[in-house]
C-alpha cells in the first residue's frame, strides 16, 4: 500500500512547495500524511460535493488544483463552504492536497503548458521568469573523484540549465591544507603540510535543492573536511516563473483563432478587446488570473493575451497595442484536471487514480 506522503513527495518534485507565491497555500491542507492511500480524486477545486465524491469512489486523498483554505481559519462551526468542507473531509477521513502556484510556476508539466499545448503552441518559455531561486556550489576534489563527485551533485540536481544537464565548469589547480591532531585525514599525514592536484568544480543547482546537493556532495567527497562555497545568485531561471509565451504554426485570422481558442477550452464566452490586426501569431497566456502579467505580454509583443478574472476597467489597459482575451478562470484551469492524472498515472501504475465528474465552476453562462 501507498502512503500519501509518497504521493505528495512526487508531486513536489514536479512542483517544488517553496514555487509557490506568498498569498498561496498549497500543501497537504487536511490529513494524515502517513496514511495507506485508497484512491486519489483529482479535481479543480474542493467542495463539500467533492469530498462526497471521494467518499463515493473510496478516494480518501483529494488532489486538487485551488487550496479550499487560503489564509487561516479561526473558527471551524461550518458557517461556510470551506469550513463545511474541511469539517466533512477531517470526519471521513479525507485527506485534501493542493498544488496551485507551484504548478503554475513551472514550465514543465505545469498549468501554462498544458493550456498552450492545448491551443498547440510551439516554441513556449515563461514569460516572466522568476529571480533569486538559484545558488552556485563551487567545491574542490582531488583531480581522481572529481567524476565521481560531479556525478553524485549531478543526480542531486546540480546542473541543469534549460533543456541541458550535467553542466558544470571545471579548472585544475593545487589545494594545500595541514591536518591538526585529531585529523584523520584521506590524504597526507598529521602536522604536515599536503599539497594535492585538486579540480575546482562550479555547478548552479535551484535554491530548493540545496540540502539534497549539499548531502550528495558530501558523501561523494572522500575528504573529511569538505571545502565548499554557495552562493546566491540574482540570474532568472527560464523554466520557472509567470505565464507562458509561445507561437501558433501558421499566422491566423484573429477570429479564426478567437474560435478556435472558444472550442478547445471548452469556453462559455471569450471577453475580449478590440484587435489592432487582423492577425495572430504570438501568443502569451496565463491560467487563472493573469492581469498582472500583461505589460510582460506587450513588451514581448505578443499580439493577444490569453488569461482570466479581467475587470471591466483593466480592458481598458490594451490600449490598441495587443488583445485581451478572458476566457473565464475555470476553462483556462480545467485541464490541470488532466495534467494530475497524467503525473500521477506515469509515476504509480498501480495507483487508482479518478478524474472528478463534477463540473467545480461556479460560473454559469446564458
Ligand atoms: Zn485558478
Amino acid at each position: 500500500m501507498m502512503q500519501i506522503k509518497e504521493i505528495i513527495h512526487y508531486l513536489e518534485t514536479v512542483a517544488p512547495l517553496s514555487l509557490q507565491e506568498s498569498y498561496d497555500n498549497s500543501g497537504l491542507i487536511v490529513g494524515n500524511p502517513s496514511d495507506d492511500v485508497t484512491g486519489v480524486l483529482i479535481s479543480l477545486d474542493s467542495t463539500e460535493d467533492i469530498v462526497q465524491e471521494a467518499i463515493d469512489k473510496n478516494c480518501n486523498l483529494i488532489v486538487a488544483h485551488h487550496p479550499i483554505v487560503f489564509s487561516g481559519l479561526k473558527k471551524i462551526n461550518g458557517k461556510n463552504y470551506v469550513e463545511r468542507t474541511i469539517i466533512k473531509a477531517i470526519k471521513n477521513n479525507i485527506a485534501i492536497y493542493a498544488c496551485h502556484t507551484n504548478l503554475d510556476n513551472v514550465l514543465r508539466n505545469g498549468v501554462n503548458q498544458k493550456i498552450g499545448e492545448t491551443i498547440g503552441l510551439k516554441n513556449m518559455k515563461v514569460l516572466v521568469p522568476k529571480r533569486n531561486l538559484l545558488s552556485k556550489l563551487i567545491t574542490f576534489v582531488p583531480v581522481d573523484h572529481q567524476e565521481k563527485v560531479r556525478e553524485a551533485i549531478f543526480q542531486a540536481g546540480a546542473g541543469q540549465i534549460g533543456d541541458y544537464s550535467h553542466c558544470s565548469f571545471n579548472t585544475t589547480g593545487e589545494g594545500t591544507y595541514k591536518a591538526l591532531e585529531g585529523a584523520n585525514p584521506y590524504l597526507g599525514q598529521i602536522g604536515e603540510v599536503h599539497h594535492e592536484k585538486e579540480v575546482k568544480v562550479e555547478v548552479i543547482f535551484p535554491n530548493y535543492l540545496q540540502g539534497a546537493v549539499v548531502s550528495a556532495l558530501l558523501k561523494a567527497h572522500p575528504y573529511e573536511e569538505v571545502a565548499y562555497d554557495i552562493i546566491s545568485l540574482n540570474n532568472s531561471v527560464s523554466t520557472i516563473g509567470s505565464g507562458v509565451l509561445g507561437e501558433l504554426p501558421e499566422e491566423m485570422p484573429i477570429t479564426d483563432f478567437l474560435n478556435h481558442l472558444k472550442q478547445k477550452m471548452q469556453a462559455g464566452c471569450i471577453k475580449y478587446t478590440e484587435p489592432h490586426k487582423e492577425t495572430v501569431k504570438r501568443i502569451a497566456l496565463c491560467g487563472g488570473s493573469g492581469s498582472f502579467l500583461l505589460n510582460d505580454a506587450k513588451k514581448h509583443q505578443a499580439d493577444i493575451f490569453i488569461t482570466s478574472d479581467y475587470k471591466y476597467h483593466q480592458f481598458f489597459d490594451a490600449e490598441g497595442q495587443i488583445v485581451i482575451a478572458d476566457i473565464g478562470h475555470y476553462e483556462s484551469e480545467q485541464y490541470t484536471i488532466d495534467l494530475f492524472q497524467e503525473l500521477l498515472q506515469q509515476q504509480f501504475e498501480d495507483l487508482k487514480i479518478v478524474k472528478t465528474s463534477l463540473n467545480t465552476n461556479p460560473v454559469r453562462y446564458i
